[in-house]
């Protein structure tokens, strides 16, 4: 079980404290470019709250989780990629390949995806 980090790398970006590419922004949720695109488009949906991970995820984040999926799906219709295709992904824990404890939603586009990931 771990305990909850009030700051993350990604809390440091929504204070302004790192800069970053901003493409969408409201009270809980925001969207920035990927420091290290793995994809044309590489865009990190994030909640404002820093839920560490998908394990971490309680009932009431029902809504939110929601509308991160709307914010990507919107992302990917104005940046163009979204009748060719994109992936969403999530990653959880160490075996998952997460390296930010600040859960985040993987929007990439822009390149055929493969199938599995490695
Ligand atoms: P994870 O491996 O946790 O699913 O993904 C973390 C993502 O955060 C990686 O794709 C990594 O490139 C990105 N990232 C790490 N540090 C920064 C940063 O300082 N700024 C931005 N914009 N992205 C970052």
């Amino acid at each position: 079980m771990s305990e909850i980090e009030t700051e993350t790398l990604f809390t440091r970006i929504r204070d302004r404290e790192i800069p970053a590419d901003f493409v969408y922004e409201d009270d809980e949720i925001m969207a920035f470019r990927d420091v290290n695109p793995q994809a044309p488009l590489h865009v990190l949906v994030v909640p404002k709250e820093p839920i560490p991970t998908v394990n971490d995820l309680e009932p009431r984040h029902a809504e939110l989780i929601g509308r991160m999926f709307l914010v990507a799906r919107d992302i990917a219709r104005e940046e163009g990629v979204a009748d060719e295709g994109y992936r969403l992904a999530m990653n959880t824990n160490a075996a998952g390949g997460q390296a930010v404890y600040h859960i985040h939603l993987h929007l990439m586009g822009g390149r055929q995806m493969s199938w599995p990931p490695g």
